[in-house]
Parts: structure tokens; sequence; C-alpha cells
């Protein structure tokens, strides 16, 4: 069983949890919800969490993020028992990951490592590059990319001439959260491109980071958006969720 806390009225977080309470129900894995008010005190989720902590029934705790501002995110997910924190974001699973030890990976890159590898993608002494570095995307994308033999170059704002470091990728991950950054004239012949970034444009219409139509031409692979890396995340989620409730 997983249990799912949601904090407040964030309407993203609230398409996420439905998206994920209706993937476990399809197979077959039971989820309770716990909706809480924005105004909810650090003290009363931290008591939550103990107790979900300590219920043998309970497999996976998901704390949706972002928070509301007044509660430590970091504080509450290290409350959270390692065997249950089935998005593994626990600081104990990722510097296990970091370590290249068994671990809960965090759905978003174990989703974009499951779908490379279904597709026989090849990672040994490959040159990859990942724009982008936040903890739940960059970071752990990188490090399971050089677990598996990769050359990885990590990309992120404050980076000069990505047009440059891009012209080497064979392997290509942009998660960057804004449109147009990584331009298609960029992507070298070949490369293998991943496009995490989700957009819903004013038409309603969902897109990635990239151009999808022009990145196509020069890539010799690349993940659509609507119907790439958010359907594998959710996959991915489960997968995880059926290894906790394994391990107990
Ligand atoms: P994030 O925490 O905002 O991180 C964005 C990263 O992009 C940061 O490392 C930032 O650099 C870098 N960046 C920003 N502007 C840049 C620029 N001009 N050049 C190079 N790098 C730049 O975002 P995230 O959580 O990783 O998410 C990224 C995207 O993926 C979002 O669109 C999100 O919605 C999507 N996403 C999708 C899924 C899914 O299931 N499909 C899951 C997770 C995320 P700094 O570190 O220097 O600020």
């Amino acid at each position: 069983m997983v249990r799912y806390i949601l904090v407040g009225d964030n309407q993203a977080s609230k398409i996420y949890v439905n998206y994920k309470e209706k993937a476990c129900k399809k197979v077959g894995i039971k989820t309770i919800n716990h909706n809480l008010p924005e105004n909810t005190e650090f003290s009363t989720l931290a008591e939550l969490i103990e107790k979900l902590n300590r219920d043998s029934q309970v497999d996976g705790i998901l704390l949706q993020l972002p928070l509301p501002s007044h509660l430590d995110e970091d504080k509450l997910l290290e409350m959270i028992d390692p065997d249950k924190d089935v998005d593994g974001f626990h600081p104990l699973n990722v510097g296990k990951l970091i370590l290249g030890k068994e671990t809960f990976v965090s759905a978003t890159p174990l989703g974009i490592m499951n779908l490379l590898k279904a597709h026989d993608i090849k990672f040994k002494g490959k040159e990859a590059v990942v724009v982008g570095r936040s903890n739940i995307v960059g970071k752990p994308i990188a490090a399971l990319l050089t677990a598996h033999d990769a050359t990885v170059t990590i990309c992120h704002s404050k980076t000069i001439e990505l047009e440059k470091q891009i012209a080497r990728a064979q392997i290509l991950i942009v998660a960057v959260g804004k449109r147009g950054v990584v331009k298609p004239q960029w992507i070298p012949s070949g490369c293998v491109v991943v496009d995490v970034g989700t957009h819903r444009l004013d038409s309603g219409k969902v897109v990635g980071d990239l151009d999808f139509e022009e990145v196509s031409r020069k890539a010799a692979w690349i993940t659509p958006v609507p119907g790439g890396i958010g359907p594998m995340t959710i996959a991915s989620l489960l997968q995880n969720t059926v290894k906790a409730a394994l391990n107990h």
C-alpha cells in the first residue's frame, strides 16, 4: 500500500497525485491520500510521517513537492523511512545512488534509464550531456549514466557556451524547464535525445523543452512530449512501490 501526502492547493501537484493514484489502481496497488490544508503545521506533518513509518501495512510514502513555503521540505523528506522512500528523495538513498549501490532511484531518472535500455541504447564510453542539475532529474540521471560507463557532462544556467558542450553529445538529456534554451540546430546528427521538460501552452497543448519536429530531423532518436518521460516516470514509481512491498 502507498500513502500520498498532499499539502495545500497546488493544482499541478493535485494533477500529478491523481495520475499516480490512477496508475496504482490500474495495477492493483492500494492507495490512501492525506490531503492536508495549506496551513498545516510542521509538527502535524512530522507526526503523520512517523505514524506511516511505523505502520507495517504501508510500503511507500510519497510526500508531494513542492510544499508550502513555511514547511521545511528537506527535514520532512529526511523523516521518511528510507525503506519506504519510493520517490528516492531521502539523502541516504541519494547517497547510495552516488555510491552505485542498490537503492530507490527517483522515478524520472529511473524512467529515462528504463526507456533507453528497453530501446537497446548503449552507454559504455558514450558522450552523454545532461542539461539541468536539479536534485530530482539532472543530478541523478548524471549519476546513473556514469554508473553505466558513459562520460557525462552536466550543464546548467551558468554553463558557458552551452552549444559547444552539446556538440559532443551522443546522448543528450534536456531537463531545463524552459522552452528554446537548447536550439534544434545545436543537436548533433545521430544523437539520442531525451526531452524531460513539460509545458502547457496557452492553447492547451503540452510540449517539451525542445522543438520536437525540428530536433527529430537531426536526432537518431527522441522522446515525445507528451507520451515520453511522463508515463515512464509513473511506471517507474510503480516499479519502486512493488520493490518496497517485496522488501517488506
Ligand atoms: P528545475 O529544478 O527548475 O531545474 C532546471 C535546471 O535547468 C537547473 O539546473 C537550471 O540551472 C537549468 N537551467 C535553467 N536555465 C538554463 C539555461 N538557460 N541553460 C542551461 N541550464 C539552465 O527543473 P526540474 O525539476 O529538473 O524539471 C525540469 C523540467 O522537467 C520541467 O519542465 C519539469 O516540469 C519537467 N519534469 C518532468 C517530469 C516528468 O515526469 N515528465 C518529471 C520531473 C520534471 P541552475 O541549477 O543553474 O539553476
